[in-house]
């Protein structure tokens, strides 16, 4: 079974097609990085898959299950943003859990998806406090709580990173790694860098122009890049 079979998706904004004939299956547990120069289409792609924009053509499948017509929230699927879209006059704790109780679940189950996502991300001392009092690493860690306690098939990440200095990037880079593998999950990960998508994913998928020039394992595009954009953007060498 796959996780996620996106079927010749389309998207064209104004008449602009900016999303030309995606044909992409993912297998369970595996991390994807979508990887592009900016502008090719990534976030289009991820909120197409989450629902948050819909396909001009084509169709989406998570779970063998058509979702085109599903609304986000009933997708299983979660996202984690760049700028962590936390709820400011909200406790960390809630912002982990208001999704739970929005989708109705009793308060034991919301408590103990909220530890163990807690636990995982060390994000304990942080709980009462409010998302203008974390750091940018921590708000980053509350948004992916967020997204834990959900138990999505598919966490859905765009640039979760690019607002964090260096030296917090490497380290939040070895974190989500590692949150992979222990929640042995499927992740689609965008980002614009290219080290990032070396080192975290199982297969990368190189966009251009909202269309895909190569997939495969980091070492296969380094190594035998398909073309010149391949090579260029993966900096393989010459
Ligand atoms: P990326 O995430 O790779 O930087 P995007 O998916 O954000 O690229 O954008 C792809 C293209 O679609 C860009 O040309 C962008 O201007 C355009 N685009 C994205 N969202 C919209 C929108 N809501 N309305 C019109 N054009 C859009
Ligand atoms: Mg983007």
């Amino acid at each position: 079974m796959s996780r996620v079979a996106l079927n010749n998706i389309e998207k064209e904004f104004h008449g602009h097609r900016v999303i030309d004939g995606i044909d992409l299956t993912i297998e369970d547990g595996e991390f994807i990085a979508l990887v592009g120069p900016s502008g090719c289409g990534k976030s289009t792609l991820l909120r197409i898959i989450s629902g948050l924009e819909t396909a001009s053509k084509g169709q989406i499948l998570i779970d063998d299950k058509v979702v085109n017509a599903l609304r986000p929230k009933d997708r299983n699927i979660a996202m984690v943003f760049q700028n962590y879209a936390l709820y400011p006059h909200m406790t960390v704790r809630r912002n982990i859990s208001l999704n739970l109780e929005i989708a109705g679940l009793g308060k034991k189950e919301i408590d103990e998806r909220v530890d163990k996502a807690v636990k995982l991300l060390e994000i304990g001392e942080l709980l009462d406090r409010r998302p203008s009092q974390l750091s940018g690493g921590q708000r980053q860690r509350v948004a992916m709580g967020r997204a834990i306690v959900r138990e999505p098939s598919v966490f859905l990440f765009d640039e979760p990173l690019s607002n964090l200095d260096a030296k917090l990037r490497a380290q939040m880079r070895i974190e989500i790694k590692s949150l992979h593998r222990t929640l042995a999950t499927t992740l689609i990960y965008v980002t614009h860098d290219q080290l990032e998508a070396m080192t975290l994913a199982d297969r990368i998928v190189v966009l251009n122009r909202g269309v895909i020039e190569q997939v495969g394992p980091p070492m296969e595009l380094y190594l035998r890049p398909k073309n010149q954009f391949v090579a260029t953007f993966i900096g393989s060498p010459s």
